[in-house]
């Protein structure tokens, strides 16, 4: 056996710049040292990344990291191009041709592979790494694996029989939040006993994050009251809406009503543009983002001290995710949710499904009728056909889903409407207690919410980063280039 322990701290120091461990990442590292399979339900902010890092220079092989979105992905390979680390690719449907060819036939020599769970389904791609030493697999976001619905990568379902083609290796299965419920799922299609994994929980209490609910009566009130926040606040700050266009609308408005710098943040802004949004908010010269909930976030800020919901997100799990962005430097943070009554409408709209009757869906399965006579969602449910779930199946399993946003829903306004302890009923939701209730709980708790202490100390800056960033992305650049 090597010797861990003098190794383990000695790259925590050295290769990461950490003093120590933050809470649940040393018991991971060691249930991974220990091979044994783990399950790390860590909030967001808890250093994630060291938990498949840290290993990955302690083991021989390469480190296989599934992760659902481009945007994570490319996020942690710039971080660890950024550590000095060279041996790292990311594997998407960006990368074709000889480029492609080239990367899998010398998939051994990289440590870490990041790859998006469709093209590790790919049978080129299985192949290449059954050649290939794989130390850890690693499932990022594996709250997926739980899940069916619009809402999700169905590919996360196909991910017990990837694994056992590649050989059952050690796994470590990461996500921030998931109900006991949604563990034993995750492990039940993994195909992995409880009494093998290794289940490290987290509290999801933020005892720094104060909880709080605005009831607006309507529209215009709800900007008017999002206005007096932001001025009030300032920033760093960021802002989720339910569309991009209004994410849009409203950073243009906020800018227009305030001596801030605010810009939105969402799937259809450009890549160039959303990295020269990220530095700026890094450097302060950004105060407000203005962001949609369903785009994943590179943005690893520490002094955000405030997140904002202008409309509901869709599920208890989804708020503490976000909210989670808030003071992850330990300060005083205040979470806001705005709500007017119908606000519910806009989120059931968002996740309805129509499911097509079980006869349409077996006939597309014959070949009689176009899969685009499944609607709206038809490549979703092509993608159950193509991997032979049964109509019936399919039909039942898409029904149930929707009683569960619905019953998800419920209860997240259940948290909006409460009048006892926020963060009690949070807790309760994650099967957890209340261990220690903080000075500056929630809005139900406290006198008054402007009691809380939010340091608002933004240095304002010129507006013009321009060569700043063109120079910084220049920089990044020739590093990904390496
Ligand atoms: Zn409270």
């Amino acid at each position: 056996m090597i010797d861990y322990e003098k190794k383990i701290n000695q790259l925590l120091h050295d290769q990461f710049g950490f003093a120590r461990f933050r809470p649940g990442q040393e018991e991971t590292i060691r249930a991974v040292l220990d091979h044994r399979n783990t399950l790390a339900v860590l909030p967001t902010g808890a250093g994630k990344s060291l938990l498949y890092q840290l290993p990955g220079y302690l083991f021989a092989g390469t480190v296989i990291i599934i992760s659902p979105l481009i945007s994570l992905m490319q996020d942690q390979v710039d971080r660890l191009h950024r550590q000095g680390e060279s041996a790292v690719v990311m594997l998407n449907g960006q990368l074709v041709g000889p480029e492609r060819r080239r990367v899998l036939g010398q998939l051994g020599r990289f440590r870490f592979v990041f790859i998006s769970p469709e093209m590790l389904a790919n049978e080129t791609v299985l192949a290449a790494f059954a050649r290939v030493k794989i130390s850890l697999l690693v499932v990022d976001e594996a709250h997926c694996i739980s899940q069916w619905g619009p809402d999700f990568r169905p590919e996360y379902l196909l991910l017990k029989e990837i694994r056992h083609r590649l050989g059952d290796p050690r796994t470590l299965l990461l996500t921030a939040t998931a109900t006991p419920a949604v563990r034993q799922d995750i492990l039940a299609k993994m195909g992995l006993a409880a009494s093998d994994v290794a289940v490290i929980v987290q509290s999801v209490d933020r005892s720094n994050i104060f909880l709080a609910v605005k009831n607006t009566t309507g529209q215009a009130d709800k900007q008017e009251e999002l206005l007096a926040l932001v001025n009030k606040y300032q920033g760093p700050g960021v802002i989720y809406f339910a569309s991009r266009k209004l994410a849009s609308q409203m950073a243009a408005w906020l800018t227009s009503k305030t001596t801030l710098n605010v810009a939105a943040y969402h799937a259809g802004v450009t890549a160039v543009e959303r990295f020269r949004i990220q530095e700026q908010f890094m450097n302060n010269q950004l105060q407000v983002i203005c962001a949609t909930s369903a785009f994943g976030m590179g943005i690893d800020k520490n002094d955000i001290r405030y997140v904002i919901h202008f409309h509901l997100p869709s599920n208890l799990e989804n708020y503490l995710q976000e909210i989670g962005r808030a003071g992850r430097d330990g300060k005083q943070s205040i979470a806001i949710l705005l709500y007017s009554a119908g606000d519910e409408l806009i989120q059931r709209q968002l996740t309805t499904i129509t499911v097509p009757p079980v006869e349409i869906l077996a006939q597309v399965k014959q070949g009689k009728l176009a899969p685009a006579v499944l609607g709206e969602q038809a490549d979703l449910f092509s993608f159950y056909l193509q991997h032979n779930f049964a109509p019936a199946q399919i039909a039942r399993a898409f029904n149930r889903r929707q009683q569960q946003l619905e019953r998800e829903l419920q209860q997240l306004l259940a948290y909006v409407h409460s009048d006892g302890c926020r963060r009690e009923y949070i807790l309760h939701y994650f099967g957890e207690n209340l261990r220690a209730r903080p000075s500056y709980c929630c809005d139900n708790d406290e006198a008054d919410i402007d009691e809380v202490p939010i340091e608002t100390s933004l240095s304002t800056h010129p507006t013009d980063t321009t060569a700043d960033w063109a120079s910084q992305l220049r920089r990044l650049l020739n590093i990904t280039e390496r």
